[in-house]
C-alpha cells in the first residue's frame, strides 16, 4: 500500500531560503514545459509529421538548453525540474482519462512543492538530506516502514514540511484492531461523530474562536488597499491562520480514524450523496468542514493496516429516516430535527445515534450475507458496497 507520512521541517534561514528557491525551480520548469506542451500540440494538429509533446521529450528538451538559457537551475537538486515535468506528464494522462482538468500554470505562493526521487535523499533519525544543502531537521522520525519511493516538500504558509511516500507491506505494521466488534459512525453537524455506542466525538474545541478571527482577518484584508505592504501583511496572516485551522482539522480527523480502526474492525458509514448536498447551502459549509472524502480515505487505509474493513452504504440508504428499533421508514425527517418518535414501535429516538445504529446494522448484514449466511430479518433491506479493499494509493505525488 503506498502511504505517506508528512512531517513538518526546521530549515535554518539559509535551507529555507534554497528550499524556496528549488520550489521557484520546479515551478518555472512545470510552467515552461506546460507552454511548451501547448505550443508543440498546435504545432503537431497543423503538421502530422512533427513530434506530440511528452514529458520524457520535454525533460530531454529542458536539460540540452538550461546550462545556456536557466544556469541558476544548476544552484538546486535536478530532480526539482525534472520530477515537475513528470507530474506535468501525469496531469496530463488524468486530464487525457477523464480525471481532471487541463492542467494549469503554477502560481507563486500556492501549494509551493518540488519532490525528491528516492536516490536523492537520505533519512537518517530525525533529519533529511537534500543534494546541494545538507541535512535540515525534521521534527519527527519517519513512522512508517518499507521501500521508501520518493520526497516531496512544501511549503503552507510560512513552513516547510516534507511528505515521504513509502510502499509498506500490507496490513503488517500496524496491531489488529481490537476486538469491539462493529460499529456505525455517523458523520454529523453538530458534532464531528456520532457512533452507534451513543458516544459523541466533538469537533476540535480551539476550532470555534479562530474560525471567528479568520472571519475578522478576511475582513480587514478586504479594506486594505491592493499592492500596498498592509495587504501583503495581513494575506500572510491570513495564510497562516488558515494552516492552522487546517493542522487542527486534519489532526482531529486523523484522531477519531486512528481510534475507530483500533477499536473496531467494521466500520459503517454513509455515502454522502456530496453533490447533492452541496447544493444545500446550509449543508455545504458543514460537509467541506467535515471533508467527508478525506474522512472515508483514512478510514479505508488505516482499516487495511489493522485487517479491518469499512462498509459503506448505498448512497439512497436512509440512516437517519429508518427506525433502528422497529424498521419504520419515515417519510421526511427535517434537519433540525434531533430527536424523534418512531410511530411504529414508539422508541425515542437521537437522531445521530439512530443513524449511526443503521449504519451498524447494514455493516453486520453486508459481512454476514457475505459469509452466506442469512441475517436477520430486522436490518434494513439495502443494496450494500464493500469497502474497496483494492490497494488504494492514499497519496498522488502530483
Ligand atoms: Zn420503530
Amino acid at each position: 500500500m503506498l502511504i505517506a507520512h508528512r512531517v513538518a521541517l526546521d530549515p535554518n534561514n539559509v535551507q529555507a531560503t534554497y528550499l524556496a528557491r528549488a520550489a521557484g525551480t520546479a515551478r518555472f520548469a512545470y510552467n515552461w514545459a506546460l507552454a511548451e506542451w501547448k505550443r508543440q500540440y498546435e504545432a503537431w494538429q497543423a503538421d502530422n509529421s512533427l513530434p506530440k509533446p511528452s514529458q520524457e521529450a520535454l525533460r530531454r528538451q529542458l536539460n540540452a538548453v538550461k546550462r545556456e538559457q536557466f544556469p541558476w537551475m544548476l544552484e538546486v537538486t535536478k530532480c526539482a525540474p525534472q520530477m515537475a515535468i513528470i507530474q506535468l506528464g501525469q496531469a496530463f494522462q488524468n486530464f487525457f482519462a477523464g480525471r481532471a482538468r487541463y492542467p494549469s500554470f503554477r502560481k507563486k505562493g500556492v501549494h509551493d512543492r518540488f519532490t525528491l526521487t528516492n536516490d536523492q535523499f537520505s533519512l537518517d533519525g530525525c533529519r533529511i538530506r537534500i543534494p546541494n544543502l545538507g541535512w535540515v531537521r525534521m521534527r519527527e522520525t519517519l513512522r512508517l516502514t518499507g521501500k521508501i519511493l520518493s520526497a516531496t516538500i512544501s511549503r503552507v504558509a510560512d513552513k516547510w514540511f516534507v511528505s515521504i511516500a513509502v510502499d509498506t507491506p500490507d496490513s503488517s505494521h500496524l496491531a489488529q484492531a481490537e476486538n469491539q466488534g462493529e460499529v456505525g459512525v455517523d458523520l454529523g453537524v453538530s458534532a464531528l461523530a456520532t457512533l452507534s455506542t451513543g458516544e459523541m466525538v466533538p469537533g476540535p474545541k480551539a476550532h470555534k474562536a479562530l474560525l471567528d478571527r479568520l472571519r475578522k482577518l478576511s475582513k480587514s484584508l478586504s479594506r486594505k488597499v491592493k499592492g500596498s505592504a498592509n495587504r501583503r501583511k495581513a494575506k500572510a496572516k491570513l495564510a497562516k491562520l488558515h494552516a492552522r485551522i487546517a493542522a487542527i482539522r486534519t489532526d482531529a480527523m486523523h484522531k477519531l480514524t486512528t481510534d475507530l480502526t483500533r477499536r473496531f474492525h467494521t466500520i459503517g458509514i454513509e455515502d454522502l450523496n456530496v453533490r447533492g448536498m452541496m447544493a444545500n447551502r446550509h449543508l455545504a459549509r458543514s460537509i467541506a468542514d467535515m471533508s467527508f472524502f478525506e474522512f472515508r480515505r483514512q478510514l479505508e487505509y488505516k482499516a487495511a493496516m489493522r485487517g479491518g474493513q469499512v462498509v459503506v452504504a448505498d448512497r439512497f440508504y436512509a440512516s437517519s429516516k429508518t427506525c433502528s428499533a422497529c424498521g419504520h421508514k419515515l417519510e421526511t425527517l427535517p434537519l433540525s430535527v434531533r430527536k424523534w418518535t418512531c410511530p411504529g414501535c414508539g422508541v425515542i429516538h437521537d437522531r445521530d445515534v439512530n443513524a449511526a445504529i443503521n449504519l451498524k446494522n447494514m455493516a453486520v448484514s453486508s459481512t454476514v450475507s457475505a459469509c452466506g449466511e442469512e441475517g436477520s430479518g430486522l436490518r434494513p433491506k439495502t443494496k450494500m458496497k464493500p469497502a474497496s479493499v483494492k490497494q488504494e494509493v492514499s497519496f498522488v505525488p502530483v
